[in-house]
C-alpha cells in the first residue's frame, strides 16, 4: 500500500524525522483556515500540496505557494478537483513555507534483485532520481544495508558522505537518515523516499516530502488499517476484493483468467506478446481464480471481468492440478449460465484452454455444452493468440473510445 504524503509524513514525524508543520484539507475553505493558524503565529507564507499517489506534483501545478490565507484559498480551489495522471486530487496539504538554501535526496528501498536493502543518497535532489542517475550517476551514493545491523549514526553519516551533502548539512541529514531507517524497519516499509530533503536556510535539514510503500504481507503485525483509502482503490478492484478474488485491473484489452499466479502472470506475458501482432493488444487484467475455481467462483470471476468495458474477449487459461479440468469445464458452464439468469448475458467471445489432470473430459463438456460464445484452443500460446486476434476484430469493429 502506497501512502499519502500527509500520512507518511505523520509516521515520519513519529519517529522524529523533521517534516513542515501542516494540516490536511479537503475543501478551499478548511485551507484558508489551516493558512490563517499559521498567519496568527507570524508565518502567512504556506505551500499547498495535492495529495495524489503519484509523483510529479509540482511540474503539474500540484504545489503552490501561497502568501497568507486569501491565496492559500484560491491556490486549494485550484488544486481540489484536478486530475494529476489520472488520480484526482479530493484533498490538499497545507503547510508552512520552507525556506530552502538546498534540496538533496534519500531513500531506503528493497533491492529485490539484489535480495538486500538500498540506501541511495544524492546532493541532488527535487528532481527524479532516475533522472539524476542518468546525467550525473557520480552524484548518486547507492549503499547496501545488512538488514541484520541496519543503519546506526556512523552510516548514516556515511551514506549522506557519500551522496555528496555539504557540510553543514552533514549531522542533520545523518541523524535524519538513522530515524528514516527506523520508519523503513519498523513499519515494514518496502520504500521510503525523501525527495527533496532539504537544508533550509537557518541551517536545518528537513524532509519536505514523502513517499512510502508499506508491505502488505506484513499488515497483520501492523497497525495500517488506518491508512487505508477505500475512496481511491480501483472500482473493478474492490468489488472482486469483496468476493475474495485476486484481481488487478490493467489497461488492455483481453481479459485473463487462470488458477495460480505463476501460471496466470505467464499468461499475461504471452498475450502481451501474442497482442503486439494485432496492433499492441494487451491484457486487460490479472485474475487468479485459485486452487478451488468452482462455478461460483468462476461466475464471480468472469462477472468481473465481463464488468470491464475495455474488455474485447477473455482468455480462460487453467492447468488442472488438484482441480480438475472437467470441474472447471462445468464451472464455466455453470457460470455463463448463472451470469444469463443474473441478466447479464455473455456475448464477448470467451477462449478456454483447458490442460493437466482430465483435461480430455473438461473440453469434451465444454464441446457438449455447445456455448456459442466458448472457442477451445489446445496450447496456451495459441489461446493466446486467438484472443488477441479475437479482441483486435472487436476493437476494429467497436473501437474502445480512448484507446
Ligand atoms: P512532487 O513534485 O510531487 O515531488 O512534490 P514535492 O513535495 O517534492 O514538491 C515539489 C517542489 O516544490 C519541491 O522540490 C520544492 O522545490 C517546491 N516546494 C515544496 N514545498 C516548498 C516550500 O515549502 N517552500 C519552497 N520554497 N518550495 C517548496
Ligand atoms: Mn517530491
Amino acid at each position: 500500500m502506497d501512502l499519502f504524503e500527509h500520512q507518511a509524513k505523520e509516521l515520519f514525524a513519529e519517529y522524529g524525522v523533521p517534516v513542515p508543520q501542516g494540516n490536511v484539507a479537503r475543501t478551499p475553505e478548511e485551507a484558508r483556515a489551516i493558512a490563517e493558524g499559521f498567519a496568527a503565529a507570524g508565518h502567512p507564507r504556506v505551500v499547498v500540496k495535492a495529495q495524489v499517489k503519484t509523483g510529479g506534483r509540482g511540474k503539474a501545478g500540484g504545489v503552490k505557494v501561497a502568501e497568507g490565507p486569501d491565496e492559500a484559498q484560491s491556490r486549494a480551489r485550484d488544486i481540489l478537483g484536478m486530475d494529476i495522471k489520472g488520480h484526482t486530487v479530493h484533498a490538499v496539504l497545507v503547510e508552512r513555507a520552507s525556506d530552502i538554501a538546498q534540496e538533496f535526496y534519500l531513500s531506503y528501498l528493497l533491492d529485490r534483485a539484489a535480495r538486500n536493502f538500498l540506501s541511495i543518497c544524492s546532493v541532488e535532489g527535487g528532481m527524479e532520481i532516475e533522472e539524476v542517475a542518468r546525467d550525473h550517476p557520480e552524484a548518486v551514493a547507492q549503499i547496501p544495508i545488512d538488514p541484520l545491523t541496519g543503519v546506526d549514526m556512523a552510516l548514516a553519516t556515511q551514506i549522506v558522505t557519500a551522496g555528496h551533502l555539504p557540510a553543514r548539512a552533514i549531522e542533520g541529514a545523518a541523524t535524519l537518515a538513522e530515524r528514516l531507517w527506523a520508519v523503513f524497519t519498523d513499519e515494514d516499509a518496502t520504500l521510503v523516499e525523501v525527495n527533496p530533503l532539504i537544508l533550509t536556510t537557518d541551517g536545518r535539514v528537513v524532509a519536505l516530502d514523502g513517499k512510502v510503500t508499506l508491505d502488505d504481507n506484513a499488515a497483520f503485525r501492523q497497525e495500517h488499517a488506518r491508512f487505508a483509502d477505500p475512496g481511491s482503490a480501483d472500482p473493478l478492484e474492490a468489488r472482486a476484493r469483496a468476493k475474495h478474488l485476486n484481481y488487478v485491473k490493467l489497461d488492455g484489452e483481453v481479459g485473463i483468467i487462470g488458477n495460480g499466479a505463476g501460471l496466470v502472470m505467464s499468461t499475461l506475458d504471452v498475450v502481451a506478446q501474442a497482442g503486439a501482432e494485432f496492433g499492441g493488444i494487451r491484457p486487460a487484467n490479472f485474475l487468479d481464480i485459485g486452487g478451488g475455481a468452482s462455478a461460483e467462483v468462476m461466475a464471480n470471476g468472469l462477472e468481473i471481468v465481463l464488468s470491464d468495458p475495455s474488455v474485447r474477449s477473455v482468455l480462460v487459461n487453467v492447468f488442472g492440478g488438484i482441480t480438475s479440468c472437467d470441474a472447471v469445464a462445468n464451472g464455466i458452464v455453470t457460470a455463463v449460465g448463472m451470469l444469463e439468469e443474473r441478466g447479464e448475458k455473455v456475448t464477448r467471445p470467451l477462449v478456454v484452454r483447458l490442460d493437466g489432470n482430465n483435461a480430455d473430459e473438461g473440453r469434451r463438456i465444454l464441446r457438449e455444452a455447445g456455448l456459442t460464445v466458448v472457442e477451445q484452443v489446445a496450447t496456451m500460446d495459441d489461446a493466446a493468440r486467438r484472443a488477441a486476434e479475437l479482441a483486435a476484430a472487436a476493437n476494429l469493429a467497436q473501437p474502445v473510445t480512448g484507446a
